[in-house]
């Protein structure tokens, strides 16, 4: 039997050669937003905090925040092959975000790649009844409080299937997901938190490296990873 494949790919700055999320709150959230990142750089607020707060900063003008998204949109080289080497070997590509996540399925849709995905989990931003932007977060932890989308229960859910699972990403927040995968792909902060904690990675700069990579033996995570999206969340925030 041929030995079960997934691949569970972060978006901004994975897929997209920037952060999307990232660009549109430095642009449009002022000075109130630097407060924000910097607290969160800090580590005294999670992500799923950060998107509250920087989202009640933005302009309530959803077709400017899209048309701003669109315009920085740039596809990380490799990105349509390594999608076509993965249906080749019937992989499922699963992409999770956490971030904004209005901009993913325009941009998907816009390089004529949405088609070629097979899930997406993302987070959703909608302007609330007072005028103000929110983000909907469905794929959340019912009680841990870092995360909007535990893309680790992503990660538990594809090995509970049988799949052996690639995690590839680049920020500080795919720490979580990645602690669970069988092998991580890293990139920038990604790469940092894989060397400090030991997790099996390689380093990748464009797709055409994820398609060098073996597929991986499945491992138990369970006493190494960072957090318990089946247990009570994250095990230590650090
Ligand atoms: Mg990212």
């Amino acid at each position: 039997m041929t030995a079960k494949g997934a691949y569970l790919v972060d978006f901004d700055g994975t897929i997209t050669t920037i952060d999307i999320s990232q660009e549109i709150a430095t642009f449009f959230g002022g000075t109130e937003y630097a407060k924000i990142e910097q607290m969160y750089r800090n580590k005294e607020i999670p992500i799923r905090k950060w998107l509250q707060l920087t989202a009640e900063k933005l302009p309530p003008d959803p077709d400017k925040l899209l048309e701003k998204a669109m315009e920085w949109a740039e596809i990380r080289p490799g990105f349509e092959e390594f999608l076509s080497f993965a249906r080749s070997k019937e992989r499922p590509v699963v992409v999770a975000s956490d971030g904004f996540g209005f901009y993913i399925e325009p941009i998907l849709r816009h390089f004529d790649l949405f088609e070629q995905i097979d899930v997406i989990y993302k987070n959703n931003t909608f302007l609330n009844s007072k005028g103000f932007f929110e983000v909907n977060t469905p794929y959340a932890h019912r009680t841990c409080h870092v995360c909007g989308n535990c893309k680790a229960s992503h990660v538990v859910w594809l090995k509970e299937e049988g799949k052996r699972v690639t995690y590839i990403g680049d920020g500080s927040n795919d720490r979580y997901g990645a602690s669970w995968a069988d092998h991580v792909c890293a990139r920038d902060q990604l790469l940092n938190y894989c060397r400090e904690y030991g997790f099996a990675h390689s380093q990748w700069s464009d797709f055409y490296d994820i398609i060098k990579v073996d597929l991986p033996e499945q491992y138990d995570r369970s006493k190494d990873s960072l957090c318990e999206p089946r247990g009570s969340g994250v095990k230590v925030l650090k």
